[in-house]
């Protein structure tokens, strides 16, 4: 076996997080039960803030980044994971308070791992990534709230050019709805029509404060952004709708009012990721396996190498990414 590899880690540099290529070896990684050799992660919200030092992502330091990975078991200490089974990991703490996906090893909890569903390659599983595994669980929240059906109004995404926005526009377009996307950049209108999106809003309309109710727009809304876009979002939800909230790329204040919940029913549904259950997990993986278009999947995605990592990082905390990113570890 390989004797030393390539990690992302992050250390504390004079009272600051600070992220840098250094060499591990097998020895290096927690004493966790399964080692899996990684061959792809992938570059979500979370990694640019914690790779960038612009948020403290990590509890503890040193911390191997990395929210994600996808990889192949090569040692297991527990009967339920064995050589050669293909695994993937979304959240669970890694980059947290677990190392996480960039590094060509690491060792992982038994219970973090999730089968790679048939059908998905490890690339394909990193395009996903916690970004689209999330979208994914934002769609099935507005299913599930069971009040908001295809061709019956407009669903609104935000931050619709992200990550976590362009899976949700293909997903809810392949799903039948029609998909209005809130973007503030209009270079990307072409883009996220070939996906989907039949309307747009400017993202700034949404960023400035507006009245506690407003005129009727949205059956359903998966909102990244947070802050007032999300306080103008619920007050246009229709009479009866839902809106889910999983992101602060605006902001992680609410200055809302309760008038779209009492006078509309508006519900507003919390999405987490990252210490999501296992069944929930399997449930929005075996979706995006029935749903998720492929050929627009390989549409949003770009491909970057580990070295790439500090700019990309830089990049998408200043929202100049578009779709996702697949990290090649392997
Ligand atoms: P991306 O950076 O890929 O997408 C965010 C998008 O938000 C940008 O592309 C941009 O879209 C828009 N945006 C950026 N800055 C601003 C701003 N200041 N005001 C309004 N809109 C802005 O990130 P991800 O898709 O990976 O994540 C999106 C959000 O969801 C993040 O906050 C992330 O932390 C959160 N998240 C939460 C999870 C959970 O478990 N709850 C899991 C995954 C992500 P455009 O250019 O189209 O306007």
């Amino acid at each position: 076996m390989i004797e030393s590899f390539t990690a992302l880690v992050i250390r504390d540099v004079e009272g600051k997080p600070r992220a840098g290529f250094e060499q591990l070896t097998l020895a290096d990684l927690p004493d966790n039960d399964v080692l899996v050799e990684i061959s792809h992660s992938s570059l979500n919200y979370k990694d640019g803030l914690a790779v960038s030092g612009k948020g403290r992502i990590a509890r503890r330091l040193p911390m191997v980044a990395g929210i994600d990975l996808a990889g192949v078991v090569v040692e297991s200490r527990v009967p339920e994971w064995q050589p050669g089974d293909r695994v993937v990991v979304n959240g669970w703490g890694l980059s947290e308070t677990e190392w996480g996906g960039y590094s060509r090893f690491q060792r992982i909890k038994p219970g973090h791992l999730t089968r790679l569903p048939e059908g998905f390659s490890a690339a394909e599983a990193m395009a996903i990534g916690t970004a689209g595994y999330t979208a994914a669980l934002c769609v099935l929240a507005l299913e599930d709230w069971g009040q908001i059906a295809p061709g019956a109004g407009e669903v609104l995404v935000t931050g619709a050019a992200g990550g976590v926005g362009s899976v949700a526009v293909s997903l809810l377009a392949k799903r039948g709805y029609r998909v209005t996307a809130a973007t503030g950049r209009p270079e990307q209108h072409d883009f996220l029509r070939d996906l989907g999106v039949s309307a747009f809003v400017e993202r700034a309309e949404l960023a400035a404060p507006g009245k506690m109710l407003q005129a009727e727009r949205w059956t359903g809304a998966v909102d990244t952004v947070g802050s007032t876009t999300l306080a103008n979002v619920l007050a246009q939800t229709c009479y009866g709708g839902a809106v889910t909230a999983c992101g602060l790329a605006g902001g992680a204040d609410l200055p809302g009012s309760v008038m779209p919940h009492i006078l509309r029913g508006v519900a507003l549904l919390g999405i987490d990721s990252v210490m999501a259950p296992a069944a929930k997990r399997d449930r929005a993986w075996a979706y995006l396996a029935e749903h998720l278009d492929r050929a627009k999947l390989a549409e949003l995605t770009t491909v970057a190498p580990v070295s790439a990592l500090p700019e990309l990082a830089r990049k998408i905390v200043a929202g100049e990414t578009r779709g996702r990113t697949v990290i090649e570890i392997a």
